[in-house]
């Protein structure tokens, strides 16, 4: 039996970041993650695509960048593009989450990889959590294991609202560094978006890295027919068509994003954090900063707490934090989204509106009402 301060499940992201905090902060950390990080890492299905200030911000080596990215091409179904500039970066994910799990066992966070959480219980002073080789106890649990999250079904808590999942198929499709620079452009994701003709709540996508396509697709779960036939459907775009020809397939990777909160955030020192807590941009689908951000809050939420002594103030704390930094603005944008994805005029003025502005703007502002 191993004793700690911080028990972190799920070392994505979300879960990196909060053991970096937390070891940073003086807390004994544990980061356990069930798959194996030797070598490379392991494949997650992902755009990888982000803002060029959070490569800036954790000072992500360049040469572990897939691709720099300097515009969005929105094409709907019908012919109609929309461009929308912006630098960002595409990454790998098995690296860049290397990254970030290095950083939290740089700051002291002991690494417990390869190890799957498979039985959680409360006990008098917190939580004792069972792997397949080990038991921890810990007076604080992050669950950032994902959307599915096996912490919080172990612990009973509430799953999504079916239409708060999307359901996404990826294929990273092998093809040559030329091909995709003549195709797609040397910087430019494409997305592509059409209600009655492609997919009634979603969109798909094809992502340049090194010498490899992403492709994917993510339809709202509850009006999914059959995936597979929508998902060939978005093949036979003639734009996508040419862009995948010579192609040969690498990985197929069904996976789940959350685009709403799950209905519990918080209860008796455990913490939901980046997807395990639904906390991805609900238009776009991002969800790495959120991930990101919700690991540092959590742990930041306990230190506050610990100090002024409010522990009963725990559950409160976290979420009013997380609201003034980002969640505020996904709530909302949540409610944006049933507006946009109503009927192809309100997608399209919405596709028109992203060219010049951000998606918070447009909320915020209520440019689309
Ligand atoms: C197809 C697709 C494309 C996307 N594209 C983008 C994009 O371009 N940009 C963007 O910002 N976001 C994107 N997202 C969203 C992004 O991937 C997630 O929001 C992000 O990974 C959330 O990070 P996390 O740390 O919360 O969870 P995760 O990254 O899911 O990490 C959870 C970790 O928990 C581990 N785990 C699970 N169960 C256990 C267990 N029992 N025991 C121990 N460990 C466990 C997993 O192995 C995993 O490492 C995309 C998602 C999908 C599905």
């Amino acid at each position: 039996m191993k004793n700690y301060d911080i028990v972190v499940v799920g070392a994505g992201p979300g879960g990196s970041i909060a053991a970096k905090v937390a070891s940073e902060s003086g807390y004994s950390t544990c980061l356990i993650e069930k798959e194996s990080l030797a070598n490379n890492g392991r494949y997650k299905a992902c755009g990888g695509a982000m803002a060029w200030e959070l490569i800036e911000e954790i000072n992500y080596p360049e040469d572990k960048i897939g691709r720099i990215i300097e515009s969005l091409e929105l094409h709907h179904v019908d012919g109609e593009v929309f461009s929308k500039k912006g630098k960002g970066a595409v990454v790998w994910r098995d690296v860049f989450d290397k990254f970030l799990t290095n950083l939290a066992t740089e700051s002291g966070a002991i690494l417990k990889d390869n190890e799957q959480l498979i039985k959680i219980k409360e006990v008098k002073a917190g939580y004792q959590v069972s792997t397949r080789k080990d038991e921890y106890n810990a007076k604080y649990v992050i669950a950032a294991d994902g959307v599915s999250s096996p912490t919080l079904k172990l612990l009973n808590w509430p799953f999504f609202k079916s239409q708060d999942v999307i359901l996404t198929i990826t294929k990273e499709m092998n093809t040559t560094k030329s091909y995709i620079d003549k195709i797609l452009g040397n910087d430019t994701v494409h997305l592509f978006f059409g209600i009655k003709d492609l997919i009634p709540v979603g969109y798909a996508w094809l992502f340049p890295k090194t010498k490899r396509i992403t492709v994917g697709w993510g339809n709202q779960i509850d009006l999914v027919k059959n995936s597979r036939k929508e998902f060939e459907k978005f093949w036979t775009l003639p734009f996508v068509k040419e862009a995948l020809k010579n192609s040969s397939m690498e990985i197929f990777k069904p996976h789940l994003i959350p685009v709403g909160l799950r209905p519990k955030l918080y209860e008796d020192n455990v913490f939901a954090v980046g997807d395990a807590g639904g906390m991805v941009d609900p238009i776009s689908g991002k969800g790495i900063p959120y991930a990101m951000m919700s690991g540092q809050i959590a742990i930041e939420t306990i230190k506050t707490c610990e100090k002024k002594d409010r522990l009963e103030k725990l559950g409160t704390t976290y979420e009013k934090s997380l609201d003034r930094r980002f969640l505020k603005i996904l709530k909302a944008k949540r409610i944006l989204r049933d507006k946009i994805f109503k009927d192809d005029e309100n997608l399209k003025k919405f596709l028109k509106l992203w060219e010049k502005h951000r998606a918070s703007e447009i909320v915020m502002k209520k440019l689309l009402d």
